[in-house]
């Protein structure tokens, strides 16, 4: 892999977790990255390969095919799951022990596990109710 597409992911990586409360798409991404010549092409091709890594998450967006990501900022993340507003696009984080009770019951009674890293709640959050 060249530096210059090191250079790229670096950024696109840096701009999602300097605002890690905060869903962005590929779009908007483009548009904060335009000024440096980078490319929605190379955004969509960045973003998709930090999402298959698991280096971020991401939701589809209401009433279109498209997708929003955010950077999953820390380790322990991975141990519950986020609830996510329509309204603002804030993540929230879900407690750990109300997590993992309901991943749990989930688990027992639908024998279905939940992949918490791809997992987002959707609602209404408290301010924008
Ligand atoms: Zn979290
Ligand atoms: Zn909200």
């Amino acid at each position: 892999m060249s530096s210059y597409v090191t250079e790229q992911r670096k950024r696109i990586l840096e701009i999602l977790k300097n605002s890690s409360e905060r869903l962005f798409t590929v779009e908007e991404l483009a548009e904060m990255l335009s000024c440096e010549g980078i490319s929605l092409s190379t955004v969509y091709r960045t973003i998709n390969r930090l999402y298959s890594k698991g280096l971020v998450r991401r939701t589809a967006i209401d009433g279109s095919r498209k997708f929003a990501y955010q950077y999953i900022d820390d380790e322990h993340c991975t141990e519950h799951l986020h609830l996510s507003c329509t309204q603002c696009g804030k993540i929230f984080h879900l407690e750990n022990d109300i997590s993992s009770n309901l991943i749990k019951q989930i688990q027992q009674k639908n024998n279905f596990l939940i992949d918490n890293s791809k997992t987002l709640l959707r609602g209404i959050c408290d301010r924008c109710k």
